[in-house]
């Protein structure tokens, strides 16, 4: 790579006046342009600033790079892909790198989830598999089923369906009245039953028969589909208590409601498989994926769905499109060239498998911080890792805020904040050596906050 390119694009884009109008997302703009976090450029496990400083990269750009930063196979494949196919109309045509990639996709997803439809997000997924699911219940003779149930604390995107499912409050409340006929269960922390806890707790499977009160409320044929993260990411990293799952497929099956795993982040590799399906021996209807599906590099998305549903869809003429929904960029030649190199990477490299021998190093190595000052709990499965901060006095996310800052500042670590919860996520090519490091500089970030 040419960094001197780099490194001018990045010295142009320093220049003060060029900072206001990038409304930046998920980001306190004013504060964030006084003093701003800067990044130029990223290779396997680093980010280098614009100072030139090397960073480590300790949630994978946001739950994404799973492969690490600028892999060469998957470089090359997007450059080829650019040259040889930039786009391709997305309706009514179709590319190989598109059918490959589905293939790859369903191949790699548990029993018959073997269909695979594409979107650029995970917002688009979830609203995508709200909308397959409604309308497969209208293609089934089932019309009257709409009801869609998510789960307090429970993230889904910022579509209008992801927010309605969802159960953050900032995300719904300055944004109408969502969608009608949403239900919300219980989430599934307890700190009380659940502090410390290495894997999914023991307690909490219970929670899963909140779905009958639902269905004993508005009766299942009012009910379309039931939406979880089999672990929560983002509302502070919430593994399943151990059967939470399977109790939830069970009610869904007594009861003919589709059951959707939002597998945003725990897909491809997170958790140590392919997806958290797996991992949990529990097959749902669908599963919605982005992110980590070409290491974050191209926008991708989709929703990959069993066999049931989508043959529900080829019943009709021929010649009439079965299901009214799609994107423009939906299944992008770059996107999928980029999730083939990016998929035989984690092949090659064993990179699935190496987060299950990973798994209790880092998990040891979390906990070594439980005694640090203002620690509430932490929390590890797969190479996620959540870590709760006591809030200080003067408002909930300004003591993980500042240890989010001055971890990249004083640290040289980026570190992901929710509230007064930090997660770790980092890329699944780290060594043990640098578990230790990041370890090591979270802590010292925690003690400069106490
Ligand atoms: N679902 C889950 C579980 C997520 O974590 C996210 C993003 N963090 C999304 C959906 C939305 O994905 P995107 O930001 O690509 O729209």
């Amino acid at each position: 790579m040419d960094t001197g390119t780099t490194m001018r694009a990045a010295n142009d884009v320093m220049a003060p006046n060029d900072l206001s109008s990038w409304w930046m997302p998920f980001t306190a703009n004013r504060a964030f342009k006084q003093n701003p976090r800067m990044i130029v450029g990223a290779k396997d496990m680093h980010y280098t600033t614009p100072d030139g400083r090397q960073v480590i990269d300790g949630i994978a750009g946001l739950w994404s790079c799973n492969a690490g930063h600028a892999r060469d196979p998957i470089v090359a494949a997007i450059q080829r892909q650019a040259a040889e196919l930039d786009y391709s109309p997305a309706f009514q045509f179709g590319h190989p790198h598109g059918f490959a990639a589905a293939a790859r996709i369903a191949q790699m997803a548990p029993g018959d989830l073997d269909h695979v439809f594409f979107t650029n997000s995970g917002s688009e997924a979830i609203d995508t598999a709200l909308k397959i699911a409604l309308a497969y219940w209208n293609v089934s003779g089932q019309g009257q089923k709409t009801r869609l149930i998510g789960r307090e604390r429970g993230y889904h995107g910022v579509g209008f369906g992801g927010i309605s499912v969802g159960g953050i409050v900032s995300n719904r409340k300055f944004f109408g009245t969502l969608l009608a006929g949403v239900d919300h269960m219980p989430h599934t922390y307890s700190r009380e039953h659940q502090a410390f806890t290495k894997g999914e707790p023991d307690w909490g499977a219970h929670l899963a028969d909140d779905l009958e009160r639902i269905v004993a409320l508005h009766d299942a044929s009012t009910i379309a589909a039931v939406v979880v993260e089999p672990m929560a990411g983002s509302t502070g990293v919430l593994p399943p208590p151990k059967g939470y799952l399977k109790r939830l497929r069970e009610i869904c099956d007594k009861h003919g409601i589709l059951l959707v795993f939002d597998e945003v982040i725990s897909g491809f590799g997170r958790l140590g498989f392919a997806f958290a399906a797996e991992r949990y021996g529990v097959v749902p209807d669908m599963i919605t994926f982005a992110k980590a599906v070409n290491s974050g590099t191209v926008p991708m998305g989709g929703v990959i769905v069993r066999s049931h549903v989508h043959d529900a869809f080829m019943k009709g003429p021929e010649h009439v499109i079965e299901l009214f929904h799609g994107y423009t960029y939906s299944g992008h030649p770059l996107a999928c060239a980029a999730a083939l190199a990016t998929l035989d990477v984690y092949r090659d490299e064993n990179l699935f498998e190496r987060v299950r021998t990973l798994e209790p190093i880092w998990a040891d190595a979390m906990m070594s911080l439980r005694e640090l000052p203002n620690v509430l709990d932490i929390r590890t499965v797969g190479l996620v890792g959540a870590i709760d901060l006591a809030s200080r006095e003067d408002g909930v996310g300004k003591r993980a805020f500042e240890a989010m800052d001055r971890a990249f500042r004083e640290h040289d670590v980026v570190i992901r904040i929710t509230a007064d919860t930090i997660a770790l996520t980092p890329p699944l090519i780290i060594s043990e050596d640098q578990i230790g490091e990041i370890v090591d500089k979270v802590g010292r970030v925690i003690r400069a906050v106490a």
